[in-house]
């Protein structure tokens, strides 16, 4: 298929349509991105790869860094991992307090502000240097050995991370964060920074659409069955209150970030990554979502 010039159309029919979205403003760093940049890139599980416009510069990955801690954790502590978080679509915005109180401290999935929390403590307690092994593992994915966190973000994130901090400070009073609460945060902070392209994100998801084996280098990153219900997961809890709507309108398992990227993976077949910064209400890119419903309605490659 010729999804350059499926790209090139898409893109030029939502030119059309004003931008309602915001970007991001929490944090001067994300405040100051240009909003009108746009990236796309395709890579199949052959290794064919499609780009278009910005694909190669680098954005902030925010949320999108949470499934690489969680396959990280997964892989490691198994089906224990769920002792500590749930796995159901929480209905809530991303950095909510509400449930975790009435469920006594377990975020209900890996993927809200909470549960990406426990899996930073669960890293904390299974790795040696818990944020270079992070980095080192997103490398390998990859074969990029550039990608990096951004200290100033990283430093901005902790700065006016309120919210987080509440979330840590409630699920450790319920006893569900093991280790000191600034170790952890640091952690998850540091996740919130990395930077990395559309082309660099969609070849990193690959193992994804691969039952779980990096393509190009053939290494085993999951099992097929925890392939398939990280999938799951991304499909019911990647976009916080949105997932419902992103699998109604798109049809893909996937994973937003507040600096506008968004991954989605069709199983046996791709990965494609895209960037807008422009938010809507939800805190997920508001172009990048429609780009991949027009994407999976032309083509017809979505999972339904
Ligand atoms: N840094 C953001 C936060 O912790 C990440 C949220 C996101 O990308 N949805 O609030």
């Amino acid at each position: 298929m010729h999804y350059e010039t499926i790209f090139q159309e898409i893109y030029h029919e939502l030119q059309s349509i004003e931008n309602i979205g915001r970007v991001a403003d929490y944090i001067p760093e994300l405040a100051d991105v240009n909003p009108d940049q746009f990236g796309v890139h395709l890579t199949t599980v052959e290794g064919d790869e499609f780009s278009f416009a910005d694909a190669e510069k680098r954005f902030s990955i925010q949320s999108i860094a949470k499934v690489f801690t969680f396959v990280l954790a997964y892989s490691r502590v198994k089906s224990s991992i769920w002792d500590r978080t749930g796995l159901e679509p929480a209905g809530t915005p991303f950095n909510s307090l509400v449930q975790l109180e009435y469920d006594q401290g377990t975020p209900r999935n890996p993927f809200i502000n909470a549960g990406a929390i426990v899996i930073c403590d669960i890293l904390a307690s299974e790795l040696a240097s818990p944020k270079e092994n992070i980095l080192s593992f997103i490398r390998s994915l990859t074969g990029v050995n550039t990608i990096n966190y951004n200290p100033m973000v990283a430093l901005s994130e902790k700065k006016t991370g309120f919210r987080n901090h509440a979330l840590v400070n409630l699920m450790k009073s319920f006893g569900n964060i093991r280790n000191d609460i600034d170790m952890v945060m640091d952690i998850y902070f540091h996740i919130c920074s990395i930077e990395m392209s559309c082309r660099e994100l969609s070849k990193a998801f690959l193992f994804l659409a691969n039952n779980g084996v990096v393509p190009y280098s053939g290494e085993r990153i999951l099992s097929a069955s925890r392939t398939k219900r990280t999938n799951a997961l991304m499909q019911t809890c990647g976009f916080y209150d949105e997932a419902g709507e992103f699998s109604f309108k798109v049809g893909l398992p996937g994973k937003s970030g507040v600096g506008g990227g968004i991954v989605a993976v069709h199983p046996e077949k791709y990965t494609i990554a895209v960037w807008s910064p422009r938010l809507n209400k939800k805190g997920n890119s508001y172009k990048g979502m429609l780009f991949l419903e027009e994407f999976t309605t032309k083509t017809r490659l979505s999972i339904f």
